[in-house]
């Protein structure tokens, strides 16, 4: 059998807001365990108890059933062999940077000699130097980042277990410090052995994690747990990697539709038109899918795939979201990785420019996201809705997208088909033909 460094069987947990307040079930039956060696993601929507597991999982909160393994034995407190880095910084602000770091050791028992070692060894390790007597007003979020994953190793952990990282900092430095950490790991003779983590980025899961366990939630359980075998140091740009970000999506699409059928692009249509679907819209403008279509269609009507990323100048995440975008509106299918033109697509494509935003728009009504916030545009009596509210719905609808990234298409796609506008003047979304009549400033007024 496998050696486990840390293992989690049948746990629940429960909180209770105040006294008046019924329990409220965040995590029901879980059970995995992490063997040395891994990099175990937790991917999983917002509120599914994924922050409370990490906190299970490091000791800092006692399960209310079930128990925490750590090599066998079972653990009642916070876990010394364990390093914790948390969404939010969480530094001294009163303290420099290496007494920040400094601090974690002193309950481990380190005298000042070998505590003073340790933090001039991982500031070094993290690239930190010369912000050794820095304050962390001083740092950048990236730094700060640097920072807590500085303290976290200087315990030497044999787990390292992150929370959601690098939502808090910038993409670029978000996908250095990955590297990082991940360049760290491979570097076996050191620390850590094995990291978990928690994300709600798929990217971010594939690049990282050799095993993802896909949440759910009420209650937070364990959905589905997918091995991720590509090797490191892992190229996003690699059609593998391609590959294994929409085998994940799909996956994850899968587990929350309704039926049971393999989540293929017609059933998710047939599904977004019936009952609620959490299926996003893929991240991609309306003329990248007129593109792609074009594309098509000068290559009469049917390419392969791989065929086409050879022959366009773009990239093969875009091509591979261009042609979901397509998918979803019926213009094209993709049996055996061949781009083939429906007949609603040739028609698109013979279509006048305004004959094609008819049709565009009696397909993309169909589809159950739109028509939903269609639905609350004419349902308000001034047909507008403030982009607060929906923000809302899509974070609550689609848990595992940017809600601004889908806000932004969302609107372009209503925008390209005539049905809506955004007005930022009341950071509103309107109806096309209820734009509220333009307030004139007194001046413009007094001066015709
Ligand atoms: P995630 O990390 O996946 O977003 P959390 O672990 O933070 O989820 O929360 C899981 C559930 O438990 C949520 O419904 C949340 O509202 C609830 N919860 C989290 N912390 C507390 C708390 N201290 N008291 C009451 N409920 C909490």
């Amino acid at each position: 059998m496998a050696e486990k460094i840390l293992e989690i069987q049948e746990v629940d947990y429960s909180y209770r807001a105040d006294r008046t307040a019924h329990e409220h079930l965040a995590l029901q039956h879980i059970s995995f365990a992490i063997h040395p060696g891994e990099i175990v993601a937790f991917l999983g929507p917002s509120g599914c108890g994924k922050s409370t597991l990490m906190r299970i999982a490091c000791g800092l909160l006692n399960p209310y059933r079930g128990q925490v393994l750590w090599r066998d034995k079972v653990v009642s407190g916070p876990l010394m062999e364990v390093g914790v880095v948390f969404q939010q910084f969480a530094l001294y602000p009163w303290l420099t940077i290496s007494q920040n770091i400094e601090q974690v050791l002193i309950p481990r028992g380190l005298n000042p000699a070998q505590r003073k070692q340790r933090v001039s060894e991982v500031i070094t390790l993290i690239g930190l130097d010369g912000f050794e007597e820095a304050y962390p007003r001083e740092l950048s979020g990236g730094m700060k980042q640097r920072v807590s994953i500085a303290r976290a190793l200087a315990i030497h952990p044999e787990l390292l277990l992150l929370d959601e990282p690098f939502s808090q900092v910038d993409a670029l430095t978000a996908e250095t410090l990955r590297t990082e950490v991940v360049n760290l790991w491979r570097d076996r003779e050191r620390y850590p052995q094995s990291i978990i983590f928690v994300s709600h980025d798929i990217h971010e899961v594939v690049s990282m994690a050799s095993r993802i366990m896909v949440m759910g939630d009420k209650p937070g359980h364990i959905q589905k747990v997918i091995d991720n075998p590509l090797a490191y140091p892992r190229d996003p740009r690699s059609t593998s990697f391609q590959m294994m970000v929409e085998k994940l999506h799909d996956i994850i699409t899968g587990l929350y539709l309704p039926e049971e059928q393999a989540p293929t692009i017609a059933t998710i249509v047939s599904s977004w038109s019936g009952a609620f679907s959490m299926v996003p819209l893929p991240l991609v403008e309306v003329r990248d899918v007129i593109g792609i279509l074009e594309a098509v269609s000068a290559r009469g009507g049917n390419v392969p795939l791989f065929r086409l990323n050879d022959e366009i100048d773009t990239t093969f995440t875009s091509i591979l979201l261009a042609t979901k975008g397509a998918e979803l509106l019926g213009f094209l299918t993709t049996p055996e990785d061949h781009l083939i033109m429906t007949d609603i697509g040739k028609e698109f494509m013979l279509a006048s420019k305004k004959m094609q935003k008819q049709i565009f728009k009696n397909r993309f009504v169909q589809l159950n996201l739109f028509k939903r916030l269609k639905d609350m545009l004419e349902r308000s009596p001034e047909g507008r809705f403030p982009r607060q509210i929906f923000l809302e719905e899509l974070a609550i609808h689609c848990p595992l997208e940017d809600p601004k990234k889908l806000f932004r298409i969302l609107i372009n796609w209503g925008k390209y088909a005539e049905l809506w506008s955004y007005q930022a003047a009341i950071s509103s979304v309107v109806l096309v033909g209820r734009e509220p009549v333009p307030v004139l400033d007194l001046e413009e007024e007094a001066n015709p």
